[in-house]
């Protein structure tokens, strides 16, 4: 696609909005983030300065990240489809094309303005992420991660097996502990007096 160089910049894409989405979920899952903590967040995801969240905000953010957690624990992609429907219908505005003031390039937008606080636009711009997903995959955009005592979520990979923890550090733990008890029920499964 040709650009010129001073077109203005593209806002980030639709898998970058959806790694935000759970970037935001897990920094809730594994404690209590702070503003400086989500603004780092929003920042890293291509958000521009300034990005500003307040004591309020943190507590909006949770509340978001609680309802867009329930797309990631839908079990299959018809549930998948229904949370997010649940969510565009009770949660954002139509879509609408915004270029913010010609500051950034036409994109798509599903809440009410460009001024909307940070919780609004956080399920707008994750629920058309993972709709998009969705609908490009036809299976669900993301998961939770399978390992004991991990209330992280993840992003489905776009072909290929299906994934079913947040890390690499995940799949191993839990591997391990599944030969552990493997071991452990083989041990209690020899006869007493033998072996
Ligand atoms: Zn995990």
């Amino acid at each position: 696609m040709p650009t010129t160089p001073d077109a203005p910049p593209l806002r980030p894409s639709v898998a970058t909005s959806a790694s935000r989405a759970a970037a935001v979920i897990n920094a809730f899952a594994a404690g209590d983030p702070g503003p400086e903590e989500l603004e780092g967040i929003l920042r890293a995801h291509g958000e521009p300065d300034p990005v500003r969240v307040t004591g309020e905000d943190v507590e909006a953010l949770r509340a978001a990240a609680g309802l867009l957690r329930e797309v990631f624990a839908a079990p299959d992609t018809d549930r998948a489809a229904a949370a997010l429907n649940r969510l565009l219908r009770e949660r954002t505005g139509p879509l609408r094309l915004t270029a913010h003031g010609g500051t950034v390039g036409w994109h798509p937008h599903l809440d009410g303005d460009d001024d909307v606080p940070w919780d609004e636009w956080l399920i707008a711009s994750s629920c058309l992420a993972l709709a998009v997903l969705l609908w490009e995959r036809g299976r669900p955009p993301g998961g939770v991660c399978a390992a004991a005592r991990c209330g992280n979520v993840y992003l489905t990979q776009g072909s290929g097996p299906e994934r079913r923890y947040c890390s690499r550090r995940c799949a191993t733990r839990e591997r391990v502990a599944a030969h552990r008890r493997a071991r452990v029920a083989r041990t209690r499964q020899e006869p007493p007096g033998r072996g």
